[in-house]
């Protein structure tokens, strides 16, 4: 299997197709950035593959393995939103219907994936469950969802649930240090900004999400020193709004684990320095006023705001906070 936290449910399902105990329908859920997507086209291959190992991977070498990889396996069918956010419609499903009641092309196994299946509409929904009522033989549909109390409780009924658990810390961290080769530090930093997810951390390390956030933190930093926050705004609206009041939050938040004496817990372990270096010029109580605005903030941000307003207030906010100390001198 590609992870190691998805050993487990790999080697249950592997067992209970030996067993000739495969279910119709499967639903795998757990948080984004674990790799279900994944998992369920290994799956999916590895019951198409003419030769799979006895771990049950596929061979990537048969004829089937050779047009799986060119995405041309006349049994295998992937059902998502025509563009990213938008629904999976009915015509979608209808279609994925009567592909799944021909028989198969290569006389075995027809798969197809749904996802993320919490998508689809409601007559996309009602139109799947007439299938999940009464599967075709040697078919299995796969629906992923990380959001599955979304899905219709008929069709929840209807498959047989595989949760994936993010793995521990420790596990993650070990993964992205030892099998990505990424500096531990900034293995730390992409974990504390995906809750652990290790596929979401590598995602944003692609975005160069770490050197965005650099540039804010030197910013953060040369305002305290005594810049002009207005003159520093610039970098802080690259970024959509909440990301910036997010890690802003986060940095204050680490400010007063900092100042209280509890540093142990920080969330940004990477910037420890800076962060203690800044702790010498700021007011605890200040600290803790302004994180509540940065949460109202936070809390409000489903209404519309004008970002840069936004954005100089709270920098003009934080320059008085970080500067008001230098100034009694
Ligand atoms: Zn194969």
């Amino acid at each position: 299997m590609r992870y190691p936290w998805t050993q487990a449910p790999w080697t249950q399902l592997q067992v209970r197709r030996q067993q000739q105990r495969l279910p119709h329908a499967l639903l795998l859920t757990g948080p984004k950035g674990l790799g279900k997507t994944g998992f369920a086209r290994d799956l999916a291959q590895s019951l198409l593959c003419e030769q799979p190992s006895s771990e049950g991977l596929a061979c990537q070498q048969c004829r089937a393995c050779a047009r799986f990889a060119a995405a041309t396996h006349p049994d295998f069918l992937v059902v998502e939103p025509e563009e990213a956010g938008k629904a999976i419609k009915v015509d979608q499903i209808r279609d994925l219907i009567a592909q799944f009641t021909l028989a198969t092309h290569q006389g075995g196994y027809r798969v197809a994936i749904v996802q993320p299946a919490e998508q689809m509409n409601l007559a996309a929904a009602n139109s799947l469950l007439k299938t999940l009522e009464e599967p075709p033989a040697d078919s299995l549909l796969v629906l992923v969802s990380a959001n599955p109390s979304l899905l219709p409780a008929t069709i929840l009924s209807r498959c047989q649930r595989l949760d994936f658990s993010p793995p521990s810390h420790a596990e993650a961290l070990a993964w992205l240090s030892q099998e990505q080769q990424i500096p531990v530090d900034e293995a730390e930093a992409l974990l504390s900004l995906a809750c652990d997810a290790p596929l979401s951390a590598l995602a944003l390390r692609e975005e160069s999400v770490l050197a965005q956030r650099q540039a804010l933190f030197q910013s953060f930093t040369a305002i305290a020193r005594g810049q002009s926050a207005l003159a520093n705004l610039d970098p802080w609206l690259k970024l959509a709004l909440p990301t910036p009041i997010h890690w802003l939050s986060s940095w204050i938040n680490d400010l007063i684990r900092v100042k209280s004496g509890v540093p142990a817990g920080l969330r940004n372990r990477d910037l420890r320095e800076g962060l203690q270096n800044i702790a010498q010029r700021v007011d605890l109580q200040g600290l803790f006023d302004f994180l509540d605005e940065l949460h109202n903030i936070l809390r409000m941000q489903r209404s519309p705001l004008n970002a840069q307003m936004l954005m100089e207030g709270v920098l003009l906010r934080w320059q008085s906070l970080s500067t008001a100390k230098a100034d009694d001198k």
